[in-house]
C-alpha cells in the first residue's frame, strides 16, 4: 500500500508541539509521512527532535526568508552539516520581499538563500523553496546550482512561470487552497504529471471550506482527493503517482 507524503509542513511549530504524540499516531494510522520544514535555528532543532520520535518525519532544516535578516547563518549551516545523515532535505529557504524594507534586506535574503543552495548541492539534498512573488529572481539563481530535487512549494506563479519551472526540472506543490481556488486547479492540470507534489503548509490557516482552522496534516487526503478529481483519475491511482514523484524528489 502506498504512503502519502506532505511535501511541506511545519510540524516543529509551537502550535503543533503539544500535540506531537497524537499527530504521529494519526500519521501512522492514515499512512502519511511528512517533509517537516524549519524556519530558523530553534525550529531546526525542534524538527530534529521530532525526527527522533518517528521515521514518518522527514526533517528539512534551513532559514526561512522571514528569518534571514535576524538569524545567524553559521549555526544553521553547522547544524545541517552535523546532522546531514539524519535529514532528508534543506528548507524552508527562499526569497520574499514582503519581509524586508529595503534592498539591503533583500540582498541578505539572497545571500542566505545562495549559501543554503550551495550546501544542498554539496550534500546532495533536495530543497523546499518559498517563492512568493520572487519566482523570476529564483529562476535566475537556480541554474547556477546542481540540485536534483527542487520544490517550489505553494506554487503561485502564472502559466508562463509554471512552464519555466518545468523547463528547469522543478517540482511544484499544491495545497488546501487548490480545493477552492480555480486558478490553482487550472495550474495543476498544466503541470507536468511527474512534477506534482501535495502539501498542507500547516499550521497556515486557509479560508473558504477550511474556515481558518489550523491546518492539520490530516487535511492532506482531501487535497489528494481534489487533485484526483481535477486530473480525472482514481484516488488510488493519483496516490501512487504522487508517491512516485515524492520518491524522485527525495532521491530515494
Ligand atoms: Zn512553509
Amino acid at each position: 500500500m502506498s504512503w502519502l507524503t506532505d511535501a511541506h509542513i511545519h510540524l516543529s511549530d509551537s502550535e503543533f508541539k503539544p500535540e506531537w504524540q497524537f499527530i504521529l499516531v494519526a500519521m501512522d494510522k492514515m499512512r502519511i509521512k511528512a517533509c517537516c520544514v524549519s524556519m530558523d535555528y530553534q525550529s531546526s532543532n525542534a524538527t530534529l527532535e521530532l525526527g527522533t520520535k518517528s521515521p514518518l518525519v522527514l526533517p528539512f532544516l534551513g532559514i526561512h526568508p522571514e528569518k534571514a535578516g535576524n538569524e545567524e547563518l553559521e549555526p544553521v549551516l553547522d547544524l545541517i552539516m552535523k546532522n546531514s545523515n539524519k535529514i532528508s532535505g534543506i528548507g524552508e529557504i527562499g526569497l520574499d520581499r514582503t519581509y524586508v524594507s529595503d534592498e539591503n534586506g533583500f540582498n541578505r535574503q539572497v545571500d542566505v538563500f545562495e549559501k543554503m543552495l550551495s550546501l544542498a548541492e554539496k550534500l546532495k539534498k533536495p530543497v523546499s523553496i518559498h517563492s512568493r512573488k520572487t519566482l523570476e529572481e529564483i529562476f535566475s539563481i537556480l541554474p547556477s546550482y546542481h540540485i536534483d530535487g527542487v520544490l517550489l512549494h505553494w506554487f503561485a506563479g502564472n502559466k508562463k512561470q509554471l512552464q519555466k519551472a518545468m523547463d528547469l526540472g522543478c517540482y511544484v506543490s499544491y495545497g488546501p487552497a487548490m480545493v477552492y481556488s480555480q486558478d490553482k486547479q487550472i495550474l495543476l492540470t498544466q503541470t507536468e504529471p511527474s512534477k506534482i507534489l501535495l502539501e498542507t503548509d500547516g499550521p497556515v490557516k486557509f479560508s473558504k471550506c477550511f474556515g481558518y482552522k489550523t491546518t492539520q496534516i490530516t487535511f492532506l487526503p482531501s487535497v489528494l482527493f481534489c487533485a484526483s478529481q481535477i486530473l480525472g483519475k482514481r484516488y488510488d491511482e493519483t496516490l501512487e503517482a504522487i508517491e512516485k514523484n515524492m520518491n524522485s524528489y527525495l532521491g530515494v
